[in-house]
């Protein structure tokens, strides 16, 4: 027992000292550098920053939610946050990495709990990723986990790189929770900050149709699963949910991504049972303008076929004012700032940045058109 019991003493001392050892060589190496461009202690810095700037967005905009006009308050968080998230590392700094999940958790959280009596309630998630619940259904956008991999472009070095954001995205348990609580997907096109295989994976799992361009995922073994309807402008279709016990009429036009050769671009109007109709516009964008005009053909002209309650726009489309007169809807969301994927002068923040991105977003939002801005996790609801 003697002899046993000095063993253990031994084993203890000579695991005591392993211990200081590793500890001792942890903080001599040289610390992980979130941006190599600055030190240790200008890392370190930025990260308290992010976290004491974060801290205020979060009480701010949970103590102003969402509305119309837009208070003072919300609009200096939002700025705030452009300021954070335009740090070139933002999505490697981890107070950014802990206040996205954290909003994000809040959602999963809601949609488990929240149906409107009327009207309906309007999440904002990553990028251009909009749910929409109305007392019979929940319709999904361009849902995204958040960036995995950011641009970066160093003068000095060889011009552009990626960096890898592996602690960004949302945790999968989040993603399947917002997936089980959804009954279709809308992708709008195959860009990567629109279409997460991962996500739409998660609803095929569960037997839930996404409906999606041709062009996305082809040629992986999911697009067998996808839905592709017919591109039509105006005309309206038929899509059955919830394994066929409710069915969405819908309208896919022909949209594009208008830029050099143009991709294809759905723009779906969604009308759910309650009659309410949902319009989310991708990455439609015709640029340069006018000479690329060939969507206005049907863009100026929605209104004198379907009455639209709420348009989710993309804040980077250059021509805001007449996609949304065409349109003529009730209330507008906007959608896409901040895509941390991008380079930061294509991030596109809250404060617009319309002058240098030739935008006519000011116009809009000094037009008759309510509009709506939110961020990561926030709702709205929404009543005729
Ligand atoms: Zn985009």
């Amino acid at each position: 027992m003697l002899i046993r019991g000095n063993r253990n003493v031994y084993c203890t001392f000579v695991l005591l000292l392993c211990a200081c050892t590793a500890l001792a060589q942890e903080t001599e190496s040289p610390a992980v550098l979130t941006d190599p461009n600055l030190d240790a202690n200008d890392n370190a810095y930025m990260d308290r920053q992010a976290e004491a700037l974060l801290h205020e967005v979060d009480a701010t905009l949970t103590r102003v939610p969402p509305q119309i006009p837009e208070p003072n308050e919300r609009k200096l968080a939002l700025y705030l946050l452009d300021a954070v998230l335009h740090d070139v590392h933002a999505p490697n700094r981890a107070p950014v990495q802990s206040f996205y999940p954290t909003r994000l958790k809040r959602l999963a959280d809601e949609l488990e709990q929240r149906t409107p009596d009327e009207g309906a309630i309007i999440w904002k998630l990553y990028n251009h990723g909009f749910i929409i619940r109305t007392a019979s259904v929940t319709l999904g956008f361009d849902l995204h986990r958040g960036v995995q991999r950011f641009r970066v472009v160093e003068p000095a070095a060889e011009g552009r790189r990626y960096v890898d954001s592996p602690g960004f995205p949302m945790p999968d348990d989040v993603m399947n929770r917002i997936a089980s609580e959804c009954d279709v997907l809308f992708i709008s096109h195959r860009h990567a900050d629109h279409a997460d295989p991962s996500f739409a994976q998660a609803f095929i799992d569960r037997g839930k149709p996404v409906v999606a361009p041709e062009e996305v995922f082809k040629d992986e073994p999911i697009h067998a699963e996808i839905t592709h309807l017919e591109r039509v402008a105006h005309e309206m279709q038929q899509l059955p949910i919830k394994d066929g016990a409710e069915e969405l009429n819908l309208v896919v036009y022909p949209g594009q991504q208008y830029q050099d050769n143009g991709i294809p671009n759905n723009v779906v109007l969604v009308f759910t049972p309650e009659g309410m109709s949902f319009a989310h516009n991708g990455d439609q964008i015709n640029d340069p303008y006018p000479e690329y005009q060939e969507d206005y053909k049907w863009i100026d002209r929605v209104h004198e076929h379907h009455k639209v309650d709420v348009v989710m726009s993309n804040c980077w489309m250059n021509d805001h004012m007449r996609f949304t007169r065409g349109f003529d809807p009730q209330l507008v969301l906007l959608g896409h700032q901040n895509e941390l994927g991008h380079q930061i002068w294509d991030r596109v923040p809250y404060w617009g940045d319309s002058e240098y991105l030739h935008l006519t977003l000011p116009q809009l939002l000094d037009s008759e058109y309510p509009v709506l801005v939110m961020t990561w996790g926030e709702s709205y609801h929404y009543v005729p």
